[in-house]
């Protein structure tokens, strides 16, 4: 449903992404897993056109994205939530749901798209009226992911959403996105640093190393690859 062909984007001089390819099946969590500098970042940029890439292409949905605009990717239904999440600290968690529900596909009924966030994420309903900066870290996580799935999103891209929580949060932010995968049927992309939480809830998983994809198999199996974990995993 999401496939990314021979990805390779730079920096002037520095290659980041090369040649990178992969699919990321519908109603699964996918996740790209890799050292520092790895290129994750610039992969999920690359993906919703944030940055240009040099050559390859991104389809989603039968459609070739590369080349659009960010809103118009948006607008296909593919949503980015950066890592550090980018929520707009001095609004409120409702302003901020509703700037994310400004890029929704089909301009339906915004109730129903907020209540769908509050009903995953329901200590954001009691906060709706605080500003985003009185949020723990844990919640200020669900709102950027709250933020992104106001736009009625049918992939999600995620960067490093465990980054600063703490193990039971990330746990439970996890289990949200499984549920997003599984249940709302969302094809989900999962950058993480935190390897052993991300295989947890991803179907595959792919792995970079210097912007190219070392593995890329199912998560179980990478799990079980002591010496692909050595290498490049950390653990
Ligand atoms: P991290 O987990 O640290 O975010 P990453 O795997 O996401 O790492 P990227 O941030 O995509 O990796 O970085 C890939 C490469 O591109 C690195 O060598 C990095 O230094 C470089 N890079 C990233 N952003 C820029 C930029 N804005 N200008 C120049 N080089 C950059």
């Amino acid at each position: 449903m999401l496939t990314v062909e021979g990805l390779s984007a730079s920096y002037g001089a520095v290659q980041a992404l090369r040649d990178v390819s992969f699919s990321a099946a519908a109603r699964s969590v996918t996740a790209v897993l890799g050292a520092n500098g790895a290129g994750k970042t610039t992969l999920l940029r690359a993906m919703t056109s944030l940055v240009r890439p040099t050559s390859g292409r991104v389809v989603f949905d039968g459609k070739q994205m590369t080349g659009l605009a960010v809103e118009q990717v948006v607008r296909h239904g593919m949503a980015h939530v950066p890592e550090g999440r980018g929520v707009l600290i001095d609004l409120t968690v409702e302003e901020n749901l509703r700037l994310g529900a400004l890029a929704r596909r089909r301009p339906r009924d915004l109730r129903r798209s907020l209540d769908r966030v509050y009903e995953l994420f329901p200590a954001l309903r009691e906060r709706r009226r605080r500003a985003a900066s009185t949020l723990s870290g844990g919640e200020r996580q669900m709102l950027a992911i709250g933020r992104a799935l106001a736009a009625e999103p049918k992939a999600l891209l995620l960067d490093e959403p465990s980054l600063g929580l703490a193990p039971i949060v990330v746990a439970q932010v996890m289990e949200v996105v499984r549920g997003l995968a599984e249940e709302d049927g969302i094809t989900v992309v999962l950058v993480e640093q935190n390897v052993r939480s991300a295989l947890s809830i991803a179907a595959r998983a792919v792995v970079l190393n210097l912007g190219r994809v070392v593995a890329d198999a199912e998560s179980g199996e990478l799990a079980g690859d002591e010496q692909l974990r050595h290498h490049y995993l950390g653990y």
